[in-house]
């Protein structure tokens, strides 16, 4: 009876803590996914990257993949599960390469149990899940399904290449440096983004789309220590002063960061960014292609 009723209060205190972590994550809406920009960017140029095959019906569809390239992050409002999908903090599974993480979702789930896993961030699993599915819509050649999961899968493809989305300190929340998320991810591509030379060329065939989402979360893991320290460097540089400015949001006055600021951090990082953009739309391109090459190259009808 002890047994049965702490076990029963561990598992609503399992209940609280997983609430409260949904709560907060969804009280933070910008921590998701590179800013709106440059998802748009990146499956417009992936678009642009795919071989003659598929690239037509892409083509063709182009502004509804685009413009629904953001749709898991709204989705997040409605779903509570939504947001876990878009990172996994791998720091929590060991030391790099992380081998204590079983790659398959049940083994790991065996392991650590679902609710940790889950809450860990399932963003590999996830991207294994919708290249089957888009597979599936191209083979049945259902226009609809494969624009939502080519742009979907895109999303979740490309927020693996955020640094930010693969680590516990994903805000700076652990070291004094809250908000680094999304100056990096979406206010530095905002600003800077113009001058960034993006696109890709000839996207790969992806032999295990679960593997190979593993492959780019740990070669995007080797940039979250630099880009955290330089951030810390840029700010320990300016006075306090001139660290801040204030402007006016929805009628109330609020501190970002100055101009001055998001000057020296982008000097220091160079072309990461850039960089990080360029692998996104690489990744993105080749997820799309070998969805259509296991599909067995279905000619894609417009409709
Ligand atoms: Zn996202």
């Amino acid at each position: 009876m002890l047994f049965y009723r702490s076990m029963k209060s561990i598992k609503v205190l399992a209940s609280i803590l997983l609430l409260l972590s949904a709560l907060f994550v969804l009280s933070s809406p910008m921590l998701f996914s590179w800013g709106y920009w440059a998802h748009r960017e990146i499956h417009r140029h992936a678009i642009e990257a795919l071989p003659e095959g598929p690239k037509a019906f892409f083509q063709h569809h182009a502004d509804s993949i685009v413009s629904r390239s953001i749709e898991p992050d709204e989705r997040r409002w409605v779903d509570s599960l939504e947001a876990y999908y878009h990172y996994i903090d791998i720091d929590r599974y060991g030391a790099h390469p992380f081998n204590e993480l079983p790659r398959e979702y049940n083994a790991a789930v065996k392991k650590f149990g679902k609710a940790y896993v889950d809450t860990t961030g399932t963003a590999p699993w996830r991207i294994a899940d919708f290249t089957a599915k888009l597979s599936d819509a191209m083979r049945r050649n259902d226009a609809e399904a494969i624009q939502l999961y080519a742009s979907n899968l895109g999303h979740y493809v490309a927020d693996i290449n955020v640094p930010l989305h693969t680590v516990v300190n994903y805000d700076g929340q652990l070291t004094g440096q809250k908000g680094i998320h999304s100056r990096w991810e979406s206010h530095l591509p905002s600003r800077y983004g113009k001058t960034y030379k993006l696109g890709a060329k000839n996207p790969e065939y992806i032999k295990n789309p679960l593997t190979t989402a593993f492959d780019i979360i740990l070669e995007s893991y080797q940039s979250a220590d630099k880009l955290l320290a330089l951030d810390l460097e840029t700010q320990k540089e300016i006075p306090k002063e001139k660290l801040y400015t204030y402007i006016i949001r929805d009628s109330v006055q609020v501190r970002v960061f100055s101009d001055e600021y998001y000057e020296r951090y982008q000097n220091k990082l160079g072309s990461m960014v850039e960089e990080r953009m360029n692998r996104s739309i690489h990744w993105v391109a080749s997820y799309w292609y070998t969805a259509w090459v296991d599909a067995g190259k279905p000619k894609l009808t417009m409709k």
